[in-house]
């Protein structure tokens, strides 16, 4: 990933301080940097660091030196064995992520260009897109991909860096103490943005002070500072940074340099007033939430300190459009499935639209839509010939490619590949282009208005989606690696529709990510994953004899919890032909009960056990555990110990008739963060992965994965003395205006949250139930939105959860727990995956 301006492997080697780096090739270049084997595009002038992050990037060492790599940076501890990259140079460094941030450091240093540096705890993204929007026309301006605003992510999007390049814009992103001053070291800011500071606990940090505090450290130095007194206490005022400070202040009364006031909303658009040293502008735009406004004074501030005059400024906000960095995975017509990325178009972003494709392996069939790339700043020539090699390598089945400038390089592609001149002719064409049960890819510049595409070959969006966030799952399943001991394995908890988030969209990430076994509670939800090209080992926990044999054909294991399913297993295998002379042919996992007296065989089954695994040589024992009853608990914890121990015991009992060591599982999500030394071999996440784990001690916190939301239908007027549903429960005392809303408890909204029990909220706002839920639908009251003038129509959102914290608190309202709210959400409503 990235290009650079290139240093040679010498330069390099002296910055890493590497000893003898003399005898380095002297013209050798770096231009590019990897951190996996995935898409190189110019091997012979990468340089791959083999970081300890999401996995052992040392593990894709020999991928690498096979694509034709041979600059590894490795660390200390790495086993090299030269013999096996004979021609390959090795920096051998203590720690490869510090080694990655200091030539970042030092590309960073060979520019003077001003940058804007962005952090905060929301928004940060939004704000660098929106800077970009604003200022792309003026300046050349270099910008971290996506939300690259990690230890790695600003490293890599700092190398980017180029000649020409005359202003940067890079966002910076912490979550524990310590983090920032590498950060700052990279990006070395010339101007700072701080962006919303929310109050959300976060547990890398003690306080709110201390997160602030953290944070200001990417401004040490900086010349002028943007910020809001609104997020900054009064005792802090005297220390912080920055030669100036430009102050902005959002309808609050106090002083600050600009001043941004809501005179009032209409109909989506806001009507603002902007106050900056006895100047006003006032204008109309299409933006009313509170974090939009909050956005776009920051932006107008760094238009002000960057010298633009006030009404100018203003007139540059009205081209501003919302910003998605939203690839989304939604099921199509024909049985296809659609990944929607039509907001972006860069090369970095089409790799990981490219990656994400390819881990869909519901279809073996995979497409791509493509629009013109803009603003590479590559030739046509160059940047064509680039993308027909991504084609190339990661084997897209079927090209279709939008645009006059695509259309003319159609002789760099695969002869497959189709073009259209625009995206109208597609239009015209995509009825005979037959998409069926394939995986599509639509990519492109907003400017092609590929989401009309999109829209056509999607099965109609229902008005109540759950809204799954892959990225999100994926960091916290990488929160959860991070808690492990070297060489444990995970099994990743899949049962009941993966906790209502869907079923091979979420295996399809966990094996790309390599999880070690994935389970299932029947077998119809193996079988599935299965059909969906899901190869990793699955579990079955409760396996019923009926579908022994649909198990078998799809090389289902199932989990044995007793001597007479034991029995009952037997005698099917003995059915079907399998006897003692097929040693080890059929794996099956034994479950222990140790105190929660569910499932598993008791201390008192066990020599009957030993007796039936000895006279049965065919059967595989791949691994025996148990479940904790309290693990979350520490008022239990007494009783957990006992578990762990009363397990060992059986297992070492049941192993003395084994000729191999079967794995070892006793942990679930609260288990792994509370007991790191009963990890044993393996451990099971469930809950931890969708967001929702209770008492996580790792270094960050979990992030939330699922937000639900439906619309509204209809909007009524309605005077005091009407009733609302059925029974009259709801009761009018006031005029009020009423929503109805598309979630009723047929899609698991429970009738517990009518008359006013449950909340919801539209654009921001909180508003209850009025009267009893009813089957498809309920109603809300929303009078508070009329009174603060905010206007709603029928078919705009309502948000029923949007975070971990919401879920829970439905959770308590029910006395429940998370796990039941997020399983009872029908199957009927639809799923909604993206990835940002
Ligand atoms: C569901 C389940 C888990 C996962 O539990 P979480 O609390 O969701 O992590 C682990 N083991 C067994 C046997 C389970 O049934």
């Amino acid at each position: 990933m990235a290009i650079g301006l290139g240093h040679s492997i010498r330069e390099i080697g002296a910055w890493l301080g590497i000893s003898g780096y003399l005898r380095f090739p002297e013209n050798q270049f770096v231009r590019y940097l990897a951190i996996d084997s995935r898409t190189l595009n110019h091997p012979e002038e990468t340089m791959f660091f083999a970081l300890k992050d999401k996995r052992d990037g040392h593990d894709f060492i020999p991928a690498a030196y096979a694509a034709g790599l041979r600059f590894f940076v490795v660390s200390e501890s790495y086993k090299l064995v030269q013999d096996n990259f004979p021609d390959a140079y090795f920096l051998v460094v203590k720690d490869t992520l510090i080694a990655l941030q200091l030539i970042a450091r030092q590309h960073r240093q060979a520019f003077k260009l001003p940058v804007i540096g962005i952090t905060g705890s929301n928004g940060k993204t939004l704000v660098k897109e929106w800077l970009y929007q604003l200022l792309q026309g003026e300046e050349q301006v270099r910008r971290s991909p996506k939300s690259f605003n990690s230890q790695i992510g600003v490293a890599l999007s700092v190398w980017e860096i180029q000649a020409g390049d005359t202003l940067g814009i890079f966002e910076a992103g912490i979550s524990k103490r310590k983090e920032m001053e590498a950060l700052r070291d990279m990006i070395q800011p010339s101007i700072g943005v701080l962006t919303h500071m929310g109050d959300a606990h976060q547990s890398g940090f003690s306080s709110m002070e201390e997160k602030l505090k953290e944070k200001l450290k990417l401004f040490d130095g900086v010349e002028t500072f943007i910020y809001s007194p609104a997020f900054i206490p009064n005792h802090f005022k005297e220390t912080l940074p920055g030669q100036h400070k430009f102050t902005w202040l959002l309808d609050e009364k106090g002083e600050a340099d600009l001043k941004v006031q809501q005179l009032s909303v209409n109909e989506g658009m806001a009507e603002l007033m902007m106050t900056y040293k006895a100047e006003v502008v006032i204008i109309k735009l299409p933006f009313q939430d509170l974090a939009s406004l909050e956005n776009l004074a920051i932006c107008l501030a760094t238009l002000l300190v960057l010298k633009f005059k006030l009404p100018e400024a203003v007139q540059k906000l009205k081209f501003l459009h919302p910003v998605s960095m939203r690839m989304t995975l939604v099921k199509g017509f024909n049985d296809c499935s659609i990944i929607d990325d039509t907001y972006s178009s860069d090369l970095d972003s089409l790799k990981i639209a490219i990656d994400f494709l390819k881990q869909q392996k519901q279809h073996p069939k995979h497409s791509l839509i493509l629009s013109e790339v803009l603003e590479s700043g590559l030739a046509a020539e160059v940047l064509y010939s680039q993308i027909a090699n991504l084609i190339k390598q990661n084997e897209i089945d079927r090209f279709i490619g939008v645009g006059p400038i695509i259309s003319a390089h159609a002789q760099l592609f695969p002869k497959s590949a189709v073009f259209f001149e625009s995206t109208e002719a597609l239009l015209e064409q995509l009825d005979a282009l037959h998409f069926a049960k394939e995986s599509i890819l639509i990519k492109g510049a907003r400017r092609f208005g590929l989401e009309r595409i999109t829209a056509l070959l999607s099965a109609k969006a229902h008005d109540t989606v759950l809204e799954i966030n892959l990225r999100a799952l994926n960091d916290n399943l990488q929160a959860y690696r991070r808690l492990l001991q070297p060489g444990v394995k995970l099994m990743a908890m899949v049962k009941a529709f993966s906790y209502g988030s869907g079923s091979y969209e979420i295996a399809n990430l966990l094996s790309f990510q390599k999880v070690d076994y994935l389970t299932v509670a029947y077998a119809d939800e193996g079988v599935q994953l299965r059909q969906s090209g899901i190869k990793l080992p699955i579990m079955v926990m409760s396996p019923e004899p009926n579908a022994f044999q649909l198990m078998w054909d799809y090389k289902l294991e199932p989990e044995i919890y007793s001597l007479d399913l034991l029995a009952v297993y037997l005698q099917f295998l003995k059915l079907n032909g399998i006897s003692d002379k097929d040693r080890k042919l059929v794996p099956i996992h034994l479950k222990l009960d140790t105190g929660m007296h569910r499932l598993g065989f008791e201390a008192h089954h066990i020599s009957a056990l030993k007796a039936l695994l000895k006279d049965n040589p065919a059967l595989q024992v791949k691994s025996i555990f148990t479940h904790l009853v309290a693990a979350d608990e520490a008022v239990h914890d007494d009783f957990t110990h006992l578990q762990i121990e009363r397990y060992q015991k059986m297992y070492e009992d049941i192993i003395t008739v084994l000729d191999d060591k079967p794995l070892r599982h006793v942990l679930n999500t609260a288990g792994i963060a509370r007991f790191p030394k009963a990890q044993f071999d393996m451990v099971r996440l469930g809950i931890g992965l969708y967001g929702l784990g209770n008492d996580f001690k790792g270094a960050e916190e979990l992030q939330s994965v699922l937000e639900w939301k439906t619309t509204i239908s209809q909007i009524k007027q309605l005077e005091a003395g009407e009733t609302v549903g059925y029974g009259r429960s709801g009761k009018i005392t006031r005029p009020t205006l009423l929503a109805t809303v598309k979630v009723g408890y047929a899609d698991g909204y429970s009738r517990k949250f009518g008359n006013g029990q449950g909340k919801m909220r539209i654009q921001g706002c909180e508003v209850p139930t009025l009267g009893s839920i009813c089957m498809d639908m309920c109603m809300l009251d929303i009078t508070a939105l009329a009174e603060r003038a905010i206007t709603v129509k029928p078919g705009d959102e309502v948000v029923i959860f949007d975070s971990s914290d919401t879920i829970r608190q439905l959770a308590a309202q029910l006395d429940t727990i998370p796990y039941e709210i997020v399983c009872n959400i029908s199957q009927r409503v639809k799923r909604v995956y993206y990835y940002e």
